[in-house]
């Protein structure tokens, strides 16, 4: 025994040494009244579609003694049907991969395409699990900035991307904890510019697009062999315990995921979930345009309270400005209602929920401010 004595008992493991005084990723789970801090979708799946999944589990489960596909097949078909019905252009199953959530789609990304001696750059404050799948896949990560206001200021990031000269480029459109979309002009001189700085890959996190007011930048994917457009079912498809994510991109990018996926990553279970949820698409994505409208609400009362509110394409709302930020989570949090502070300097995020969770917010948000001015 003996050594010196550290704090945390995971320094005294041999472990990496860039994962030494580091916390794991976390939104922290209270049980409150009102909890919009994690942009789940505040809608449980509709009964006919639990009976759906019901049916088509106890199938999967008669045959759980066998692995699963390991290549997804019938899966990646759908979610390619899904999403050339949705966004107008063509996919083939082919250009589409699946895994357990799109965070695992981005870490499989990642273990191909980063790694060590590698480096991704992205523009913050943006989506911080991009930055943590990045060390823990020992690919170095470069925080690139963006403007006041939370755009991307183009020449900005077309300069960052040739000082740099990352391996990956990670945008993400609408943007989380911001909620700001991307015009499909920014995404092409981006893409431009890191194949002239050395051939990159350019990954397009689309997790909210379902929720937005522009259209999907799929249509990109055409001559841009690099370029990967991630999708989740966590959000818009109110699905986040399912675990299911996707990218769309060229066949090759696919074949490359498959050179690290673990064989069988993805069970049979959750294969046959996820497509009895993509027979309830037109369901699931009615309760999206109710979500938009809590969305368009919620910016209209606080922008009427005298709030700083950041214009969302997402089912969140970015707000502020705060001199403490902290003593207004804590004071909502007192009142049942659960928000997050991502760091943004001054802001604070709310997920769009139900009209009355919502109401709740609103509510206690109007007390707070009476408060705190
Ligand atoms: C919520 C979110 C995801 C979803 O991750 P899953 O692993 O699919 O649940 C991905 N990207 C962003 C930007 C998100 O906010």
């Amino acid at each position: 025994m003996g050594g010196p004595r550290v704090s945390n008992p995971i320094d005294a493991l041999p472990i990496r040494d860039e994962l030494r005084g580091q916390s794991p990723y976390g939104a922290p789970q209270l049980d409150v009244p009102v909890r919009l801090n994690t942009n789940e979708n505040p809608y449980p799946l509709p009964d006919a579609l639990v009976a759906r999944i019901a049916e088509r589990v106890a199938d999967a489960a008669r045959h759980l003694n066998r692995y699963p596909d390991r290549d997804a097949v019938e899966l990646r078909t759908k979610l390619a049907e899904y999403l050339t019905r949705t966004s107008g252009f063509e996919l083939t199953t082919r250009q589409v991969w699946a895994a357990n959530g799109s965070n695992e789609v981005l870490q499989q990304l990642l273990q191909a395409f980063g790694g060590p001696g590698r480096s991704a750059l992205g523009f913050d404050p943006s989506y911080s699990m991009h930055a943590l799948i990045a060390r823990g896949t020992g690919t170095a990560w470069i925080s690139g900035t963006r403007r006041d206001d939370y755009a991307i200021e183009l020449d900005h990031a077309l300069a960052q991307i040739a000082e740099h000269r990352p391996h990956v480029v990670f945008l993400c459109s609408p943007n989380n904890p911001t909620g700001t979309a991307l015009e499909g002009s920014v995404v092409e001189a981006v893409y431009d510019a890191a194949q002239t700085a050395r051939p990159s890959l350019v990954v397009v996190d689309e997790a909210y697009v379902e929720f937005s007011h522009r259209s999907s930048l799929l249509g990109l994917l055409d001559g841009r062999p690099n370029l990967v457009v991630s999708r989740t079912m966590s959000k818009a498809f109110g699905a986040a315990g399912l675990r299911l994510g996707y990218l769309a991109a060229d066949p090759a990018v696919v074949d490359a995921v498959q050179l690290v996926r673990l064989p069988y990553h993805l069970s049979s279970v959750t294969q046959a979930t996820a497509l009895a949820c993509l027979e309830h698409t037109d369901t699931l994505l009615g309760y999206v345009a109710e979500l938009k409208r809590q969305r368009d609400r919620i910016v209209a009362e606080l922008t009427g309270m005298g709030c700083e509110v950041t214009a969302s394409d997402a089912n969140f709302v970015q707000f502020g400005r705060f001199a403490d930020t902290r003593a207004v989570w804590q004071a909502l949090l007192d009142r049942g209602v659960l928000v997050r502070d991502n760091g943004v300097p001054g802001m604070l995020r709310v997920t769009a929920g139900t009209e009355e969770e919502n109401a709740a917010f609103l509510d206690a948000m109007r007390a707070v401010l009476k408060e705190i001015t």
